[in-house]
């Protein structure tokens, strides 16, 4: 796999067009790197926006590939949900991030719930909730801490499966929430059906938000329908302080950006901890 060039995405998405037995060669590269801990998950704080203290953080996985150097989710989650490896990459990120909750709650350091990129597949995969649900036990690690976080897709697929999983997690304590809203095909009827916790709201709808009042409009209609669902809303990617007012006016909940915080390697997250929470 050496010479095969620096582009990761160029990479993948050549070998797998080429290789007669489609994705082996990308899967194999990530069962590799499963056991060999080539992966590893970052940390971005989530802030509440009438207290500007942390609240919670995203887990977003980073592959350190020993021959192509860090490499970032959008280069590889796109084959691993292709070839149905992120099933496998979804349960080993689960496993790290509660071995990791557990090992703050040891150190007592204080603890903030992380929410978990869930792919549709692990929904549809026979089991997988008994699965997670062992995970919490072998860690110690209470569901309250959990939070998954899905896109709409995982709806739009309307299997009892899902919907059951969903529902069974909840009542054990897991939040979901509704990542990359506003990108999709909007889902407003879903939006009732599931009773999510929180709407995250895409970068792509907020990046404007001080410059194009029709997507300043759009936000506040998502904010007040929200609300009036009774669920909080988290504003996606940020960057300044005029979109932070903004919301703030419009009374969303809580924000994740590079305005606070980029995604940070554990030990830089662990001191964000000591400080933001206190
Ligand atoms: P996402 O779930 O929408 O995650 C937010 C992405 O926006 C992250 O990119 C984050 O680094 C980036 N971001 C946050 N704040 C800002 C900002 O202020 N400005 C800009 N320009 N970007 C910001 P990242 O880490 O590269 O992840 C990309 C996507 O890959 C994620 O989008 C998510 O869909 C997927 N992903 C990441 N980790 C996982 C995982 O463990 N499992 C699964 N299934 N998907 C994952
Ligand atoms: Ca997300
Ligand atoms: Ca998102
Ligand atoms: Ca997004």
């Amino acid at each position: 796999a050496k010479d095969l060039g620096k582009d990761n995405y160029v990479i993948y998405s050549q070998s797998i067009m080429k290789c007669p037995n489609k994705s082996t060669f990308f899967d194999k590269d990530v069962r590799r790197a499963l056991t060999n801990n080539e992966f590893r998950v970052d940390f971005q704080p989530r802030i509440d926006v009438k207290t500007n203290k942390m609240v919670s953080a995203e887990a977003l996985i980073r592959w350190e590939h020993p021959e192509r150097g860090l490499v970032l989710p959008g280069e590889f989650i796109p084959f691993a949900e292709e070839s149905g490896l992120i099933v496998d990459i979804g349960d080993w990120v689960i496993r790290y991030v509660c071995e990791q909750i557990r090992h703050w709650q040891v150190q007592s350091i204080p603890v903030v719930p992380v929410s978990i990129n869930i792919s549709p597949k692990s929904f549809l995969k026979r089991n997988w909730s008994i699965g997670v649900m062992q995970i919490l036990q072998d860690t110690g690690v209470s569901p309250n801490l959990l939070e998954f976080e899905i896109t709409e897709r995982i709806i739009m697929q309307n299997e009892k499966i899902v919907y059951d999983s969903i529902k069974d997690f909840k009542e054990r304590g897991i939040t979901f929430s509704l990542d990359d809203f506003g990108t999709g095909y909007a889902s407003i009827t879903y939006l009732k059906q599931f009773q999510f916790e929180y709407v995250k709201i895409d970068r792509s709808l907020i990046q404007n938000i001080h410059l194009d009042s029709q997507d300043a409009a759009l936000t506040k209609a998502i904010i007040e329908l929200a609300h009036g669902l009774r669920m909080k809303v988290v504003a996606e990617g940020i960057e300044t302080v005029e979109q932070f007012q903004i919301l703030q006016s419009f009374q969303c909940d809580e924000v994740q950006g590079y305005l606070y915080s980029k995604p940070l390697k554990t030990e830089q997250f662990e001191s964000f901890m000591s400080k933001g929470i206190h």
